[in-house]
């Protein structure tokens, strides 16, 4: 049986390595987009032609989204724990999660790459100054995450339970989740995360889900980049 938390090839790291996702699963093609935006004529195509890219783009331009709700895809996301508070903040995904009443093996906690600077104006932005000089403090929140650690096997160890023990575990803790949702949701999704006003954390798994799912969506990706966003 595998690890979920060893990643296979084709998963995407983000966050200097210690975070991925990958594509675990996908149901449908942009034919069945198609097909079911055409289905109220009975007839059903097998190839995408010029016409059919036409309708696509007509789809997605006039918020016609119902027909992209039967493409669907399953994800494996490796992500700290504050990440995975934003993602599920998006309640039309479905999830599932490895459960820390269940095992205490294999923990991991992530240490940011680099630090950002809070920014002055806006209190929920952040801005990288080059010259910051983080390493010192970098080290500082590695040390934090191990200490929180060793308290928690210290209470396993008296005996207290999985469920209580957790909650000593810091917000850095790498968690690993599926999550299923449609197509017309996830672009919602990448709108609002691939953006300059999301947290640059899940900005990086919002571009890197994009760039595994782009060979099954050429011509919505080709879209969204007429409209100049990075695909
Ligand atoms: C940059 C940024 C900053 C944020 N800051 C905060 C913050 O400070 N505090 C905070 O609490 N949240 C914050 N959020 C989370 C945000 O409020 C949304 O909860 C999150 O982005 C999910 O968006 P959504 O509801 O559109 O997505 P989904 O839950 O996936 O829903 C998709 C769409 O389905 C429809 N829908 C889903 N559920 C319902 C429902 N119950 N009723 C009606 N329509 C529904 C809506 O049209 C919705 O847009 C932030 C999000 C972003 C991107």
């Amino acid at each position: 049986m595998e690890h979920l938390n060893i990643p296979p090839e084709n998963h995407v790291k983000v966050l200097g390595g210690q975070g991925w996702v990958g594509l675990i699963d996908h149901l449908g093609t942009e034919t069945t987009i198609v097909n079911a935006a055409r289905v109220s004529f009975g007839k059903l195509k097998t190839e995408m032609d010029e016409r059919d890219k036409g309708l696509l783009t007509y789809l997605i331009d006039n918020r016609h989204t119902s027909p992209l709700e039967h493409m669907v895809f399953t994800f494996s996301v490796h992500c700290p724990l504050f990440i995975r508070g934003q993602w599920h903040r998006h309640r039309t995904w479905s999830y599932n999660e490895i459960s820390r009443r269940y095992t205490e093996i294999d923990m991991e906690f992530y240490t940011p790459v680099k630090l950002r600077k809070q920014a002055e104006s806006n209190r929920q932005a952040s801005f990288l100054d080059e010259n910051f000089d983080d390493d010192a403090l970098r080290e500082e929140i590695r040390q934090q995450n191990l200490k929180s650690l060793e308290l928690y096997n210290h209470l396993l160890d008296k005996g207290v339970c999985r469920e209580q023990a957790r909650g000593v575990l810091p917000q850095n803790m790498m968690v690993t989740f599926w999550g299923t949702v449609d197509l017309s949701n996830l672009l919602h999704f990448l709108e609002l995360r691939d953006s300059d006003h999301a947290q640059s954390e899940i900005k990086e798994y919002a571009v890197a889900i994009k760039k595994l799912i782009k060979p099954l969506i050429p011509n919505v990706a080709a879209y969204f980049a007429a409209k100049g966003q990075e695909w």
